[in-house]
């Protein structure tokens, strides 16, 4: 057997963790991947999993990922992640999200956990009922920060694109920008709001047809087949519905000259950033880009510890230096020759130390 800390995903992780509670049937791996900046900070995955193999695969990466998200975003988290193995029919039950609560609560604050992928606000309601080191609850009134992260995530990326147009094509206004939008649902939905009251131009797809349908009409837009999206002749690619997009097929059909939404992961592989690079393509780091949804939920944890209220303002003047921060990525890239990918790993992994 190969050493567990040889695979290509472990990076040092400072703590890997296999819960099991066999009353409830609960199997999670919480794994941290670094506490340097703070607790290790990301949200719970709840799902199925043929091979066991890949819930140990995405709990590594994505805790890694979350270290260089917070980082990046200048805040006082280091990296976590947490995923439940669910079963074929995908039973969640109250008992299951109480133990898991409880192997939270017993790493006494290392870890703070979140909503993810399979795992609703009123399973993380129930996961808080055991431990204090939850965040991503609902909030009461439009002025305070947290609840929902997808319209803080679409801020960051709807100023991302104003600086990424600026970046590359020398334009200050978003004012009949071709933006071609992946995924219509929380995010890039949000994101066309945003975009179309600046006047640009829009051509949305999503796998619900009728979704991209309705926003189209909303917003006075275009729609095209899913499968049509990424090769529409525009100004800007924003993907806001899966990862891994960004594979030699994908790129290859790119006919925009940035790339800039708020999917997680949207590189296949490492070299798929220096493969745009080379087309001559603007890359957004997806994890510096779509921050702005961690910003609001870790400030609502934050002021909450604090018993403080927390101010929708701060979350906003946060979120809106995330384009000052991929202005830094990109002239960085620009003088060196480096990818933007690349030049934002650098330096996440020199803000947590590594
Ligand atoms: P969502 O489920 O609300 O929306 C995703 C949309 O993409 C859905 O409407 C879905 O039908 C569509 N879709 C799925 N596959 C598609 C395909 N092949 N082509 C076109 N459309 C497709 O999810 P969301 O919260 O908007 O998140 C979107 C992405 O942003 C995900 O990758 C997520 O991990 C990432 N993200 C979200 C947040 C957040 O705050 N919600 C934060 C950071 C990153």
């Amino acid at each position: 057997m190969t050493a567990f800390w040889t695979e290509p995903d472990y990076d040092d992780h400072e703590l890997v963790q296999l819960v099991r509670d066999p009353k409830s049937g609960l199997t999670a791996i919480i794994a941290l991947h670094s506490t340097h900046l703070g607790p290790g900070a990301g949200g719970t995955r709840f799902w199925h999993y043929p091979d066991p193999r890949d819930a140990m695969r995405d709990a590594l990466r994505l805790s890694r990922g979350m270290s260089y998200k917070n980082a990046m975003a200048g805040l006082p988290m280091g990296g976590g992640k947490a995923v439940i193995l669910a079963d074929a029919n995908r039973t969640k039950t109250p008992d299951m999200l109480a133990a898991f609560g409880d192997a939270v609560e017993a790493l006494g604050g290392r870890y703070v956990t979140a909503e993810d992928v399979g795992i609703s606000e009123a399973d993380m309601v129930a996961v808080a009922g055991r431990t204090d080191y939850v965040s991503g609850l609902p909030v009461e009134g439009d002025d305070a920060a947290g609840g929902d992260p997808g319209p803080f995530t679409a801020m960051g990326i709807y100023h991302g694109i104003k600086a990424a147009v600026q970046h590359k094509l020398g334009k200050d206004s978003l004012d009949g920008v071709h933006v071609a939008i992946q995924g219509t649902g929380s995010v890039g939905g949000g994101v066309a709001r945003l975009l179309s009251r600046d006047g640009a131009k829009l051509t949305l797809a999503d796998i619900h047809e009728d979704r991209a349908a309705a926003l189209a009409e909303e917003l006075d837009g275009e729609t095209v087949g899913h499968d049509a999206i990424m090769s529409v002749a525009c100004d800007v690619f924003s993907p806001n519905a899966l990862g891994a997009i960004l594979d030699d097929a994908g790129i290859a059909r790119l006919e925009a000259p940035i790339v800039a939404g708020g999917a997680n992961n949207q590189l296949a592989r490492a070299h798929h950033g220096k493969q745009l690079a080379e087309r001559g393509i603007l890359y957004a780091p997806d994890y510096v880009i779509n921050a702005g949804g961690i910003i609001s939920v870790t400030l609502e944890y934050l002021c909450r510890h604090k018993g403080e209220p927390c101010d929708i303002n701060e979350v906003r003047k946060r979120i809106a230096q995330i384009p000052g921060r991929l202005e830094e990525i990109w002239c960085e890239s620009d003088d060196s020759g480096v990818s933007s990918d690349v030049v934002a790993d650098r330096m996440a992994q020199k803000l947590i130390g590594r």
